[in-house]
C-alpha cells in the first residue's frame, strides 16, 4: 500500500531521518504534538487496518529495543529475540497477526537509532549467543528505501562472533545489502507459501519465484539463508502445491547454506477472524477445521497439523537431509509425531538452533 501521510512525533522533528523520509516519500511531514491523537483518529475510521498502512508515524521507541519473542509456556519456544525497529507493514496479508496485535495497527518507525545501537552493543557484549531478528512486528526490509539502518545492523553484527541477525521478509529489497561485508553473521530469510496463497492472501507481496531469486542472489554474495513456511494453510490440493514449492526452493538454493527452516500452520486469535472477513471477504482461510488451542488461538485440529507437517518435513529432508527443521509454537506430541523426536533429546530447541547458527554461520 502507498503511504499517503507522513506524521512526525514532535520529539523527533529534528532527527535527520525525518527529513530523509519526507524527501524520499515526497510528502510534507505533519508534526504531531501528541501521538494519541493520531491513534484516536485511526481507531474511529471504518477500516483502521488499511488506514494504518497508509499513514506512517516517525517516532521514538521509549521502551526496550530488544525484546523476548512472546512465546507461550504451553508450546515449545525457541528463545528468539526481537529487535524492535518499528511496527506494522505496507504489505497486506489476510492472516497478518499484526492487524489484531496493535490497537490500532499503525505504521511506525523508530528513529532514535543511537539508543537502539547502544542497547544492541550492550546485548552483544554480554557474551551469550543471540538469535535476533527485526521481522516480528514488521517486515524486516520494507524500510530499505528510506532508512539505512539495515546495512548498519549487518555491519555491526559482522564485528562480533557470537550472535546472528535474521532479516525476515516477503520483499526483494536486498539491493543495498549485497555488497556488504557481512561475515555470514546475518541470515537472509524469506517466508514462503504456495503461489495460490501468495496470490489470494498476501496482497502487495512478491511472487514465490521473486523471493527465491532474491535468496539465490544473497547466497551468491555469501549470505546464509533461512525459510519460514508460516502460515501453512490447508485447502484441497495444498499437499501437492507445498511439495512443488519445496522442489522449486531447492532448484534455487544450496541445502548446506540453510541455517533453519521453520513450519507453523495457520493460527490466529479469535479477534482476527472478523477483521479478515471484513477486509478479505473472498478469503476462505478462516473456514478450516479449527480448535481453540491452550493459548486461546484458533488452530487446525492436531491430527491435521501433524499430517501436513510430516509431509512437508519429508519433502524438505528429501532435498536437505541435514537441514534444521523446527516448529514455531507446537507441543511435544506434534514434534514427536511429525519429526520423530523431541527437541529435549537435542538439548532443547534453543540449543538446536544455536548449534545450526554455529554450523552454518560460523559463530561460536
Ligand atoms: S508481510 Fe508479514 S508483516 Fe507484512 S502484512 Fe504480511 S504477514 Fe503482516
Amino acid at each position: 500500500m502507498t503511504i499517503t501521510h507522513l506524521y512526525v512525533d514532535r520529539t523527533v522533528a529534528d532527527n535527520s531521518l525525518a527529513a530523509r523520509f519526507a524527501e524520499r516519500l515526497g510528502l510534507t511531514p505533519i508534526i504531531v504534538p501528541d501521538t494519541r491523537q493520531l491513534y484516536d483518529t485511526l481507531k474511529n475510521e471504518a477500516d483502521p487496518w488499511s488506514g494504518g498502512k497508509q499513514r506512517l508515524l516517525l517516532t521514538r521507541n521509549q521502551g526496550a529495543f530488544i525484546r523476548q519473542c512472546p512465546g507461550t509456556k504451553e508450546y515449545i519456544c525457541c528463545d528468539y529475540q526481537i529487535l524492535h525497529i518499528g511496527t506494522y507493514c505496507t504489505m497486506d496479508c489476510a492472516y497478518c497477526i499484526l492487524q489484531s496485535y496493535f490497537h490500532p495497527p499503525v505504521l511506525q518507525y523508530f528513529v532514535n537509532h543511537e539508543d537502539l545501537l547502544r542497547e544492541l552493543d550492550a546485548a552483544l557484549d554480554q557474551g551469550r549467543t543471540l538469535r535476533i531478528g527485526t521481522g516480528e512486528f514488521t517486515d524486516s526490509l520494507i524500510w530499505e528505501a528510506w532508512s539505512d539502518l539495515t546495512p548498519l545492523l549487518v555491519e555491526r553484527f559482522a564485528r562480533q562472533d557470537r550472535s546472528v541477525l535474521e532479516l525476515k521478509t516477503k520483499t526483494t529489497a536486498i539491493g543495498d545489502l549485497l555488497d556488504l561485508d557481512h561475515r555470514r553473521r546475518t541470515i537472509m530469510a524469506w517466508s514462503l507459501n504456495t503461489p495460490r496463497i501468495i496470490a489470494t492472501q498476501e496482497r502487495g507481496t512478491t511472487s514465490l519465484k521473486a523471493r527465491l531469486r532474491a535468496a539465490a542472489q544473497c547466497q551468491d554474495r555469501g549470505y546464509p539463508l533461512a525459510f519460514h513456511f508460516d502460515p501453512i494453510v490447508l485447502y484441497p490440493g495444498c499437499e501437492n502445491e507445498y511439495r512443488q514449492v519445496i522442489d522449486t526452493l531447492f532448484q534455487y538454493v544450496d541445502p548446506g547454506n540453510i541455517v533453519w527452516i521453520s513450519m507453523g500452520t495457520l493460527r490466529f486469535m479469535p479477534a482476527l477472524q472478523p477483521v479478515i472477513q471484513q477486509r478479505f471477504p473472498d478469503s476462505a482461510i478462516v473456514h478450516g477445521e479449527f480448535i481453540t488451542g491452550i493459548d486461546n488461538k484458533m488452530r487446525y485440529f492436531k491430527p491435521l497439523r501433524i499430517d501436513i507437517y510430516r509431509r512437508i518435513a519429508g519433502w524438505i529432508r528429501h532435498h536437505a537431509p541435514n537441514a534444521t527443521v523446527y516448529f514455531c509454537m507446537e507441543d511435544e506430541t506434534v514434534w514427536c509425531n511429525s519429526l520423530g523426536f523431541s527437541p529435549d533429546t537435542h538439548g532443547g530447541l534453543p540449543a538446536m538452533l544455536d548449534q545450526s547458527a554455529r554450523r552454518v554461520c560460523g559463530v561460536h
